[in-house]
């Protein structure tokens, strides 16, 4: 798929309903491998609401389809709850990534366990490690991702569209519920009962690591909660930088 390609594919999905765009994906691309080979695309989950909502859409829509887990060793334990209660739910094996393990020992020797708090440059080397470099391996096998970005999650996913050159990453990006409201998600998970984290009616909007997450309070941003002590021009992981054409 070349970019004119995928630009034509943004413009006519662009009204179109989320599951009309996974079905599609799932179905029409040639994405789907045979002789034992790995489907080219995938769903990415942080286990967030919009993830479940998506992880409930693609499963309905192709049971085995590849979902992965960047497990970065700080989640919270409702998290790893959550886990487990949707691999019961829809017998689906996730993917899961670690970091490199010669990674993360350096650089807690070097940084100590929180150096996230001490500036913006360890934040995202901790990022980076923890989670970049995982999603960047498991992005070389894909040709498409899918994601769970949202336009009114944040200031920096306002342009956010259903499909995308990701320039950074040099694949497809899928972004199906890029038009849909915190309300939408919501009303979709319990009409469906898509199993959620508890972390969720406890204040947390956004899922992320323990150390850098935190309940948010009414009428804040729903990424308020992430990497607080930042301004909310900063708050990306790198997952969904900038320039990587999202
Ligand atoms: S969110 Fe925090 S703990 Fe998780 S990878 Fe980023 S800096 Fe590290």
């Amino acid at each position: 798929m070349d970019r004119q390609e995928v630009q034509k594919l943004a413009n006519y999905f662009r009204d179109k309903p989320a599951e009309e765009v996974l079905r599609s994906f799932l179905s029409d691309h040639g994405l789907h491998a045979s002789n034992g080979n790995k489907d080219r695309i995938a769903l990415a989950s942080s286990l967030g609401a919009e993830d479940q909502v998506l992880t409930h859409m693609v499963l309905e829509i192709y049971p085995d389809a590849r979902i992965f887990i960047l497990d970065t060793g700080r989640f919270h334990s409702e998290t790893y709850e959550l886990i487990q209660k949707t691999m019961l739910r829809y017998g689906v094996h996730y993917e899961v990534k670690f970091p490199e393990s010669a990674d993360i020992e350096e650089m807690e020797s070097r940084f100590g366990p929180e150096l996230f708090y001490e500036s913006i440059e360890n934040r995202k080397k901790c990022c980076h490690f923890r989670k970049v470099k995982p999603l960047q391996k498991v992005l070389s096998t894909l040709d498409v991702w899918v994601t769970g970005l949202r336009r009114a999650q944040a200031v920096t996913r306002g342009s956010v569209d259903k499909v995308e050159w990701d320039e950074g990453n040099g694949l497809v990006k899928l972004n199906p519920l890029a038009d849909w409201s915190e309300d939408r998600v919501w009303k979709y998970i319990k009409q469906n009962n898509v199993p959620y984290s508890s972390l969720h009616d406890r204040g947390y909007t956004s899922i992320g690591c323990a150390p850098c997450t935190r309940a948010i309070a009414r009428g804040e941003d729903v990424r308020a909660g992430r990497w607080w002590w930042e301004t909310p021009e900063q708050k990306e992981c790198g997952l969904h930088a900038a320039g990587s054409g999202i």
